[in-house]
């Protein structure tokens, strides 16, 4: 038990037809909810950091490490610390050095050529330290890490491309999952996520933007060969905030003056959360510990 990498997970996830529930945190009791649904469910799973956190200051990376490595021993879970979007490569050599085991480079926004050269460059680092990188192709858009973007589609022949230059170990596709909530149901692109995986097997393929995919849509691209969902919206919206907004307008709280009672209350909240989508994975029971 401890921090492992996404790879070994997402290998296990090909073998086993399931997919790999990552996470996004976005506060303490966002992190802990996680790994309290991952113990219950004996699932893998993966927290996921974000740009903003760090840019708000709300975590230090090498404390965030050190934090997510206790919390998964003290849990008794097995748990990929992972680096979602970051366009900066200096930054993720820095947090394989600080000990996440998993990063992802995104330079989805740029040509073909230069989101090579920068994956290629975070593989090459990361690969000496046995840490997992994903990348992205296409682009998945809606709202991300608070910046709006466009949707571009994946290409399948394009997909393999990238795969062969760069080595990396998974790949995040845009096939019609967007960030943030949607204002109409997504309409995914099954046959497109059917004849990527046909093409690139062996690389996890990831969806972003699952907040708000109807829980059969999920099972429909993990049947197809996804084997890694992210759901960051949902948790700090529903999960965390308004957990927060409802336990300190309850009198009860408000009376107790007591922040950490309102803390457990978000922590239940979000694990709860967490089992519902654990439970749409097929992820349950997987775990080694
Ligand atoms: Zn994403």
């Amino acid at each position: 038990m401890g921090l492992v990498t996404m790879k070994y997970e997402m290998m296990k996830a090909i073998k086993g037809n399931y997919a790999v529930p990552a996470f996004n945190f976005f506060t303490y009791e966002t992190l802990s909810g996680i790994a309290e649904a991952a113990a219950q469910k004996k699932s893998p799973v993966v927290a996921m950091a974000t740009m903003s956190g760090f840019k708000m200051g709300l975590f230090s990376p090498k404390g965030i490490a050190k934090i997510a490595e206790g919390i998964s021993e003290d849990y008794g879970i097995n748990m990929a610390l992972h680096m979602d979007h970051c366009p900066d490569v200096e930054f993720l050599k820095q947090l394989v050095d600080y000990g996440f085991t998993s990063v992802m480079i995104d330079s989805s926004k740029k040509e073909f050529a230069e989101n090579v050269d920068d994956t290629c460059r975070v593989v090459e680092y990361a690969r000496k330290y046995g840490v997992t990188v994903e990348s992205e192709l296409g682009h998945v858009g809606g709202k991300e890490d608070d910046v709006e973007a466009e949707n571009l589609f994946t290409e399948p022949e394009e997909a393999a491309r990238f795969v062969k230059a760069t080595d990396v170990d998974a790949l995040a596709v845009a096939v019609g999952t967007v960030h943030g909530f949607y204002k109409a149901l997504p309409k995914l692109d099954f046959p497109r996520i059917s004849q990527i995986n046909e093409l690139i097997p062996n690389c996890p393929l990831v969806l972003h933007g699952g907040t708000g995919v109807p829980y059969d849509d999920f099972r429909e691209a993990i049947k197809r060969g996804v084997r890694k969902i992210n759901v960051g919206t949902e948790l700090k919206v529903n999960g965390t905030f308004n957990t927060f907004v409802n336990a300190y307008s309850d009198p009860a709280q408000l009376a107790a003056k007591d922040p950490r009672t309102i803390s457990k209350v978000v922590i239940d909240a979000v694990a709860a959360k967490c089992c519902e989508i654990i439970d749409v994975m097929g992820s349950v029971g997987k775990a080694d510990c």
